[in-house]
């Protein structure tokens, strides 16, 4: 009943461009923005959007506070934030005129938070309850195993891809979710098919053409392709994982959870921006009617 979501926070740096800067080019920027982002607030940020009790466990440092704040501001319970003596994470997003990103990341506050930190935000959790995870903040593999001790639903964004980091954490993870690419990854540093990849249940999003779901027991669903026009992409992942997590833990069955993430993604893809930018169930409804 209670979504944890193991998380980064970033500052995001937003600079709209014509292109994507090539190797060695100063390129001139045609706005700027500063937003919450990171893939573990933007997934809060979704689920607690999506309607889902949320608690975020990471860190920021002392330029983090407002981060902190804004997730308060949409129902996340911030209160297992920790505030390091260390810059919070942020990135630089270059988003060109197709919506096309390309992103440089420092992981600051986020790489430094301690173990003590989940144990404790974890203390009173159980099998009723999720752990979300992504690839962004120290400790995946430790509080995977610690959920699934606990009994928990762990669903797991194995993003930005790195094999080591998804290898410690696949034996405890009940929901693998990867992009189309990160499912390519994943297949060829394995050396097998995706279908032969062993979790309980494979998650892939794979851009305007939706996202497909198969469990270990051989069921599958798909999020049907959306038709929109996409202007920025950024959290387009986490929003879905957001809303499937949120879904899933409402109770609503696999299909329907990737018919409401997929709507949800589609919807923030014609938006400008990542957390901010989440839409809220009642915008998704009204998308979908
Ligand atoms: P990102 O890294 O840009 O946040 P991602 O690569 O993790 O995203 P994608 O597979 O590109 O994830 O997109 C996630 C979901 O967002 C898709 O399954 C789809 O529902 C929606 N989506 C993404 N791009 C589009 C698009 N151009 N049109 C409609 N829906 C889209």
């Amino acid at each position: 009943m209670t979504i944890y979501n193991l998380g980064s926070i970033n500052i995001d740096h937003f600079y709209r461009v014509p292109h994507l800067p090539a190797p060695g080019e100063t390129l001139a920027a045609e706005s700027y923005t500063v937003g919450l982002g990171g893939k573990g607030a933007n997934q809060s940020a979704a689920a607690a959007k999506a309607g889902a009790r949320v608690v975020h466990i990471g860190a920021v440092g002392s330029d983090g506070t407002w981060a902190v704040d804004r997730l308060a501001g949409w129902g996340v319970d911030t209160r297992h934030i920790a505030r390091l003596d260390t810059p919070s994470g942020h990135a630089i997003i270059n988003v060109d005129a197709g919506g096309e990103n390309a992103i440089v990341l420092f992981p600051g506050a986020n790489w430094a938070l301690p173990f003590s930190l989940i144990d404790a935000a974890l203390a009173g959790a159980g099998p009723s309850d999720t752990l979300l995870l992504q690839n962004e903040t120290a400790h995946q593999a430790e509080a995977a195993a610690l959920a699934r001790e606990l009994g928990m639903r762990v669903i797991y964004s194995a993003a930005p891809f790195d094999i080591g980091a998804v290898q410690a954490v696949l034996e405890n993870v009940t929901v693998l979710a990867l992009n189309a690419v990160e499912a390519d990854q994943l297949a060829a540093a394995m050396g097998i098919g995706l279908d032969l990849i062993d979790v309980p249940e494979l998650l892939v999003t794979r851009g305007a053409e939706g996202a497909e779901w198969r469990s270990r027991e051989g069921d599958r669903a798909v999020a049907a392709p959306v038709k929109v026009h996409a202007v920025d992409t950024t959290g387009a992942g986490d929003t879905f994982a957001g809303y499937f997590a949120a879904a899933r833990d409402a109770g609503r069955p696999p299909a329907a959870a990737l018919s409401l993430a997929g709507a949800a993604a589609s919807l923030k893809v014609t938006r400008h921006g990542t957390a901010d930018a989440i839409p809220t169930l009642d915008e998704v409804e009204a998308f979908r009617a």
